[in-house]
């Protein structure tokens, strides 16, 4: 890995962060006059912790992991945004991914003006790490792989994986949204191995709380102190940290819906494979299935007419024919399987 003062952009690896109220005093008081809030609609009026020390506490506990080693972001869309903005410069720096996968990467470097380059998966949807690395430019700052995949949904090698890891002298960002569903193990046991490993992670598939907009980054303590430095200071509302701690004391109930999702999609993946207008179900390590049809828009719409919402993902590189389908509750796969029948039936 290059130091990584050389791989920041030069304002941020140079900049003073804003010191807010509660930075400057953090002990124990009972009369706050320091942060022009207002005294009366308690405890909404006060800022929350802008560190977030009580919940990152607990989910470093739960993750086996340092609390230096972990950002919090308002889902992991918050630190995908703050790795380009810490580490591109617009128009000059570019970042490098695979194709297909999740579309954000592509949506934040569009923002910041940073070109985004995409070597293709194999056929089989498989990372090509020789191609990944031979595509890396001198101003490639972020190579961008999620594993499991979306859309495709398997995982790739560990050993692929390692390899880009270990030959790319910039950071590689691993999207590890659904390796609750994986199985395997992801990376996160390994982060001490890989200073420029950054790992993210979601509470918004296997632990349900898409709607309170929790994610995290894993990575050494000093690539954390960097993305701590440039969000927003409040960036995770006193409601979210409240929320957040509640919901992580359940992880039975939270492993057993892991349970349930993976029987699910093993059913699923056996049932669709009868219809003859389904010619490939792809193998998944995630909550959903991606499947090669005959025709994905005509499906699509037939579903739609049903009240049945799948993504149709017709339109994307290496997707032709494809839609992906997130795995629901019992009841609501049988609608679909029951709308299929009867589109079948067409
Ligand atoms: C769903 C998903 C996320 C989660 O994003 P949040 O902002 O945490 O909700 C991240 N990466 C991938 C690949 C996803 O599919």
């Amino acid at each position: 890995m290059k130091p990584l003062n050389q791989l920041l952009r030069a304002n941020i690896a140079a900049l003073k962060p804003y010191s807010s109220a509660r930075d400057e005093f953090t002990g124990e008081a009972s009369v706050f006059l320091d942060a022009n809030e207002n005294p009366f609609r308690k405890p909404y009026n006060r800022y929350p912790d802008p560190h977030q020390r009580v919940l990152k506490a607990r989910i470093a506990e739960l993750k086996l992991v340092k609390p230096e080693n972990l950002f919090l972001g308002n889902g992991s869309d918050e630190p995908i945004d703050l790795l380009i903005r810490a580490f591109c410069a617009p128009d000059k720096d570019e970042i490098l991914t695979i194709e297909p996968t999740y579309g954000m990467y592509q949506v934040a470097a569009d923002i910041h003006q940073v070109q985004v380059r995409k070597v293709p998966l194999t056929e089989n949807f498989e990372l090509d790490a020789d191609s990944l690395l031979a595509a890396v430019r001198p101003n490639t700052k972020l190579i961008f792989i999620c594993s499991p995949n979306n859309p495709t949904g398997n995982s790739f090698a560990a050993s692929d994986i390692e390899k880009v890891i270990n030959r790319f002298e910039g950071i590689v960002v691993l999207d590890e949204a659904y390796i609750d569903y994986a199985g395997q193990p992801g990376f996160l046991s390994r982060l001490s191995e890989f200073p420029n490993l950054v790992i993210l992670q979601t509470f918004s598939k296997a632990w349900g709380m898409a709607g309170i907009r929790l994610g995290m980054a894993f990575a050494s303590p000093e690539i954390i102190r960097v993305l701590s430095h440039i969000k927003y200071p409040y960036n995770l509302n006193m409601l979210t940290q409240q929320k957040a701690l509640e919901l992580l004391e359940d992880r039975e109930t939270v492993a057993q819906w892991i349970a349930t999702t993976l029987a699910e999609r093993n059913k699923m993946a056996e049932q669709l494979s009868k219809f003859p207008f389904i010619q490939k179900i792809f193998p998944s390590d995630a909550n959903f299935i991606l499947l090669r049809t005959l025709n994905a828009d005509t499906l699509y719409q037939h579903l739609v007419a049903q009240q049945i919402i799948v993504r149709n993902r017709n339109s994307v590189a290496l997707c032709q024919g494809c839609v992906r389908i997130t795995i629901g509750t019992p009841e609501e796969n049988q609608l679909l399987v029951k709308a299929l029948y009867a589109y079948d039936a067409q």
